[in-house]
């Protein structure tokens, strides 16, 4: 048994059955036994991968659309980029090497990096020992410093704890983590006794008795966050994930180790957890709370638009026995079948900026 179970028991036995957020929280995060703070999981040889590890290619676009964002807020002559869960530090190092299209710019950048692992945090370091900018790391988004601000994440959403609730008889019941009766070294998935009164369920009118919903209290803090410093400097967020456009129900739990999917509780702490992150939510959260918002845009509309498809096919041209690894990474980065749909982008930003870049296949709603 992970050391991590064990000791999520005995806090079952002591207090009682823990919500799924607070489980995911213990699984991802917990300081000594969690599986962020104690490994590199990214990467071929990891537990998963993401867009940033398949291609340099990704964090090159996305450093074209942070020069031009810059641009768009007219060139302000300091310029916080931070980046919201890192992970290796690959993608910032390609955004930084992309950007020396536009010397003035590198020259205005400060980097900080909000990572919540000391393992991932040590990884960065060494990624971006020679970046051309400062780079700093913050604990939270609230504390990197204030001013005219890009702020990016590509799979960050995706790991904030989620609450669940399955509706029964009219009612929300949450969804908790207790211990199996009939195997005593075993967790499973219970209701609480009594209906949720507290949480506002407006969202789910139409969901019906046996249905399970999701909500992530995560995404309203970030947009707080987003909307402070966003208030009197000017800021556009970039943030891509994995999820729907529109709020689904159902199930999105889901835990990767070593590549392949198992039992989200079968071993805490030595697994990814995550879960698909709802756009219409995070959408609707970021006009109440006064931004701009673009798309979400499916993943490969957005790099097309910014150019991926040429940076291939130029890299290509000049690494011939590349070609064929480029054209691989383009079709996981844009397929349907693989991260093409599912990805999205998400723009959100303060009030009066231009239209961002990379959003021009979708409909716009400021
Ligand atoms: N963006 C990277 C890594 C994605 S994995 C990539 O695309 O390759 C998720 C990352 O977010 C990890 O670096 C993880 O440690 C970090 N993370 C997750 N939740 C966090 C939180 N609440 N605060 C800070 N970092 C967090």
């Amino acid at each position: 048994m992970s050391p991590l179970k064990a000791r999520l028991i005995a806090r079952i036995i002591a207090e009682g059955p823990m919500n799924v957020a607070a489980f995911m929280g213990a699984a991802l995060f917990d300081p000594v036994d969690g599986f962020y703070p104690t490994r590199d999981p990214l990467g071929a040889d990891g537990d998963f991968i993401t867009a940033p590890e398949i291609s340099q290619m990704f964090g090159e676009m996305i450093g074209l659309w942070c020069v031009q964002s810059w641009r768009d807020m007219g060139r302000p002559a300091r310029i916080q980029l931070i980046e919201l869960g890192p992970g290796r530090g690959i993608m910032m190092s390609d955004i930084l090497r992309a950007a020396k299209v536009d010397r003035a710019f590198r020259a205005a950048v400060n980097v900080t990096l909000v990572e919540a692992s000391p393992a991932l945090e040590a990884v960065q370091g060494r990624t971006l020992s020679d970046a051309p900018c400062p780079v700093s790391w913050a604990g939270s988004l609230s504390d990197a410093p204030a001013g005219p601000s890009l702020v990016i994440g590509n799979e960050f959403l995706d790991c904030l704890p989620i609450r669940q609730f399955v509706k029964k008889d009219g009612e929300f019941y949450e969804r908790v983590v207790a211990i199996d009766p009939d195997n005593k070294d075993a967790l499973m998935f219970a209701l609480s006794p009594a209906p949720d009164t507290l949480e506002d369920f407006s969202s789910f009118d139409a969901a019906v008795d046996g249905d399970l919903i999701e909500i992530c209290p995560g995404v309203p803090q970030f947009i707080d966050d987003l909307t402070e410093r966003f208030t009197g400097y000017a800021g556009r967020a970039l943030m891509i994930d994995y999820g729907p456009a529109q709020s689904e129900v159902g199930d999105s739990l889901q835990a990767l180790k070593a590549h392949t999917k198992v039992g989200v509780l079968d071993e805490p702490g030595e697994a990814d957890l995550t879960a698909r992150l709802d756009f219409e939510v995070l959408s609707r959260e970021g006009r109440y709370g006064g931004l701009a918002v673009y798309g979400p845009a499916a993943q490969s509309a957005f790099l097309k638009a910014l150019g991926l498809e040429a940076r291939a096919a130029l890299l290509g041209k000049s690494a011939p026995d590349q070609a064929e690894i480029l054209s691989r990474q383009l079709a996981r980065l844009t397929d349907t079948d693989q991260m093409g749909d599912l990805f999205k982008a998400i723009c959100l930003q303060s009030p009066g900026l231009p239209a961002p870049a990379g959003f021009e296949s979708v409909d716009e709603s400021v």
